[in-house]
């Protein structure tokens, strides 16, 4: 009978010596000192024997179960050690380790800029509105003073729908709808998407955006208009930018102009970008015409007003010096993901 709980215990000192994790150990456990397993099994050899042998088998068995059991438990302890050991290694942190970026989007740099403009225009005292991209006669041309014959209107140049509707050309379609609905004085910013039935090319798009400032009152001057410019790009580039006023012709204003600012990345030192002038044409502006204010319904002999108009493309392109600008709508992450 000794024989058999030897036998036992070897076999048992034998499977211990593969046990590698906490599992495997109670599974061994389960093995050994279970119901159903050979220690239990052991007992039922009792009834073969003498009276005065049972006493003494039965605490050779008690033994050898306390053996397993302890021998058990010691290892347990080694192992739950070893495992909590090696989880604080794999979790250990490095702090040498360059930064994983999380991606969570952000806004388009088109978007971003715009919402820019718009907080120091804002801030300057203008309100926003948006207007239809979809537009008639009237509204696009007729009320701002192009003649019939003007090139604009032409097919080539403009998304004509069907029955006098248009994609429309600029956001000045604003202008007058603005003049109808709003009360005097008049000083409101929008932008928004415009449309030319142009050749796409890294310098031209079909659909671009512009954002427009418009002011109406009585007495307004030039004066005022080339000083809300200034301010506009003090704020908006962050220090002072110098600013160059060409007469141009727009058939909305009266007198038109163009405006330029010093080159902000050169500095009017000459680069690529301003192409070596040192000036960047930024900006269409002018008193608005009084054709324009009669459309509107306000008398251009006790009110006058200003405007202007910018392309966001253009501007965005001068600042990050991106030379291409179908880069905006490609919906390339690369690209986006760099502002
Ligand atoms: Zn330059």
């Amino acid at each position: 009978m000794n024989d058999s709980i030897q036998t036992l215990l070897t076999s048992f000192q034998e499977e211990l010596k593969a046990i590698q994790s906490t599992k495997e150990l109670e599974d061994l456990k389960v093995k050994y000192l279970g119901k159903k397993g050979p220690v239990q099994g052991l007992m039922k050899h009792l009834k073969d024997l003498s009276p005065e042998e049972r006493p003494v088998f039965g605490q050779a068995v008690n033994d050898l179960k306390v053996e397993i059991s302890n021998t058990l438990e010691d290892l347990a302890g080694k192992l739950v050690a070893q495992e909590e050991f090696k989880a604080i290694q794999s979790e250990k942190v490095d702090i040498t380790e360059p930064g994983r970026r999380r991606f969570l989007g952000s806004k388009h740099i088109l978007t971003a800029s715009m919402d820019e403009i718009l907080d120091v225009l804002v801030s300057m005292g203008f309100s926003v509105q948006y207007g239809p991209d979809v537009d008639n006669d009237w509204y696009n041309f007729e009320s701002l003073n192009f003649p019939p014959d003007h090139p604009a209107r032409d097919m080539q140049d403009t998304f004509y729908l069907k029955k006098d509707r248009l994609l429309r050309t600029h956001t000045s379609n604003m202008q007058v709808r603005i003049m109808e609905s709003e009360k005097l004085p008049i000083r409101v910013a929008f932008p928004g998407r415009a449309f030319r039935n142009e050749t796409i090319t890294a310098r031209s798009h079909v659909f671009f955006q512009q954002v427009e400032g418009l002011y109406i009152d009585k007495g307004v001057t030039f004066k005022d208009l080339m000083s809300t410019l200034d301010e506009f790009f003090l704020k908006l580039f962050h220090k002072k930018v110098e600013t160059r006023f060409r007469p141009s012709y727009f058939p909305f204003v009266e007198p038109g102009l163009e405006v330029d600012i010093r080159c902000i990345i050169c500095n009017g030192s000459g680069c690529g970008v301003c192409k070596n002038t040192g000036w960047l044409e930024v900006l269409g502006a002018g008193m608005v015409h009084p054709n324009v204010l009669l459309a509107g319904g306000i008398d251009p002999e006790v009110y006058s007003g200003y405007a202007w108009g910018m392309g966001l493309e253009r501007l965005v392109m001068i600042k990050h010096g991106i030379k291409d600008i179908r880069l905006f709508t490609e919906n390339n992450l690369k690209f986006l993901a760099q502002f």
